[in-house]
């Protein structure tokens, strides 16, 4: 049976969007940083050209965060690219917390 999507259903969307893309520029930041960091006795080339590729996804990820906007008030979600809000998960304009919407995503 098919229906229009709710604003709510909408909006909840957006939010898991949003916490994925987050998720993923966090996991490539700590992550590619440990990764880079255990490589350098094992392989200084091998750790250099990790470290390299940690910074450009970083930034691409970071970048796709930044990216996003809010789906309630459709400004940017987060206004800097690290912002005292951006661990916080909300909103920087109208305070919409990341938390509000499905577990899952
Ligand atoms: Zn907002």
């Amino acid at each position: 049976m098919m229906r229009a999507m709710s604003d709510i259903e909408i909006i909840q969307d957006e939010l898991i969007r949003i916490r994925r893309r987050c998720r993923v520029s966090w996991i490539i930041l700590c992550g590619g940083f440990l990764l880079a960091v255990v490589l350098v006795p094992i392989s200084y080339g091998a750790a250099r050209a990790v470290g390299l590729a940690w910074v450009i996804l970083s930034i691409a990820t970071r970048m796709s965060v930044m990216m996003c906007t809010c789906p309630r008030c459709h400004k940017n979600f987060y206004e800097r690219a690290f912002s005292p809000g951006w661990t916080r998960g909300r909103c920087a304009n109208c305070g919409l917390s990341l938390e509000e919407g499905k577990r899952e995503g």
